[in-house]
């Protein structure tokens, strides 16, 4: 069987695709270059069963119409993950919004023209950004689930980055729901999307670490390099789930048969940066002294006067356990160190 997977590069991705390769799939990733493909296809190791499609920008019309009509056929499943998922830009509409709507419509879009009978389960990589906004996040008395919706507008989505990237993952999966509603009886692909918190874990490639890692794993990175000094952003929690976890449950989501259909939120439960600096300053012996502390063990009240995040629907549907906070954020540091040598 092939698969295609969009954003081939992407930090999540790179797992996805290796797991595809070594459960005996083929796959066909989209990258925006010629000179991205041959990096990936030689750390791959040259694997036969991967191949590659250019796809420059996927907030063109019809950005996906060669991929699809060249290979639409042989796809018998989609994984649509890339989006753009940075907040370096003030140009919120053009390089957020645009990109991940146009993105997820596009690939819909490409099916339905040249695959419709061909490819049977997409999967789009959403977010708990769709799920609910910081605001209501913030709030004791809320307790999201899979049913829950993020009630951002449009408008209010061009206010700043972070508001327009969570609107970007909310309008983009709206989308992909919507797109399946009025296609229904054209194509024959059944949805799942995967809704993952913030998600930390190693680099599927040492040599993938950089001074700045993809923007989950930069706030392990932030910390590895903060000095005592150092102020630790008191406003900023979420919930965490590590890459591996992700990555399987992208993988089980078109293979399981009781998987079409959900939203599956990916969370093991929720931390703030004081829990990274803990679980740091604790294993990791020699770096205590240089980099930030905080106030250990302050998380706790934090953490309790937030809104509940309850996704056992998910967990019970996936069936299996995930991997806690602390091997997430040790394998991340432990890599980081590895490479600089430290
Ligand atoms: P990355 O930034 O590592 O990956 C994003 C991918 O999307 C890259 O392959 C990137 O290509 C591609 N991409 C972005 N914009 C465009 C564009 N305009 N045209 C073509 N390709 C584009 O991030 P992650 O791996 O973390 O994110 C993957 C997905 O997971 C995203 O949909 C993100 O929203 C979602 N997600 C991530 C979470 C996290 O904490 N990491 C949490 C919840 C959801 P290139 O590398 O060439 O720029």
């Amino acid at each position: 069987k092939t698969i295609f997977v969009s954003g081939a590069t992407g930090f999540i991705a790179l797992y996805v695709v290796n797991d595809l390769l070594q459960s005996g799939y083929k796959v066909i990733g989209s990258v925006r270059s010629q000179d991205k493909a041959d990096r990936l296809s030689k750390q791959f190791k040259y694997n036969q069963n991967l191949s590659f499609v250019i796809v420059p920008d996927i907030a063109k019309a019809g950005a996906f119409d060669e991929a699809f009509e060249k290979f639409g056929k042989e796809i018998s499943a989609v994984i649509h993950t890339a989006s753009p998922f940075h907040f370096s830009t003030t140009e919120y509409e053009k390089d957020l919004l645009i990109p991940a709507v146009n993105g997820t419509k596009g690939i819909l879009e490409s099916i339905k023209k040249y695959a419709a009978t061909f490819v049977e389960r997409v999967v789009v990589t959403s977010s708990y950004a769709a799920i609910c906004d910081f605001a209501s996040d913030s709030d004791k008395t809320n307790t999201f689930t899979e049913e829950s919706w993020n009630m951002v507008t449009w408008e209010e989505a061009k206010g700043d980055a972070l508001t327009a990237y969570c609107g970007s993952k909310t309008f983009a999966e709206k989308e992909a729901w919507d797109f399946l509603e009025s296609n229904k009886d054209t194509v024959s692909f059944k949805l799942t999307t995967i809704n993952p918190v913030f998600v930390l874990g190693p680099q599927l490639f040492d040599e993938n670490v950089s001074s700045q890692l993809n923007t989950s794993c930069e706030h392990v990175n932030n910390i590895v390099h903060s000095t005592p000094e150092s102020k630790l952003d008191e406003v900023l929690f979420g919930g965490y789930i590590d890459v591996r976890d992700v990555s399987k449950a992208h993988q089980l989501a078109f293979e399981r048969e009781n998987l079409a259909g959900q939203r599956l939120i990916l969370s093991e439960g929720r931390f703030t940066l004081q829990d990274i600096a803990d679980t740091i300053n604790a294993d990791f012996p020699e770096l205590r002294g240089k980099i930030v502390v905080g106030k250990p063990g302050s998380s706790k009240e934090k953490l309790s006067s937030i809104a509940k995040l309850d996704n056992s629907k998910t967990k019970a549907l996936l069936g299996f356990k995930f991997k806690t906070f602390r091997e997430a954020v040790d394998d991340t540091t432990a890599q980081i160190l590895k490479m600089e040598k430290k």
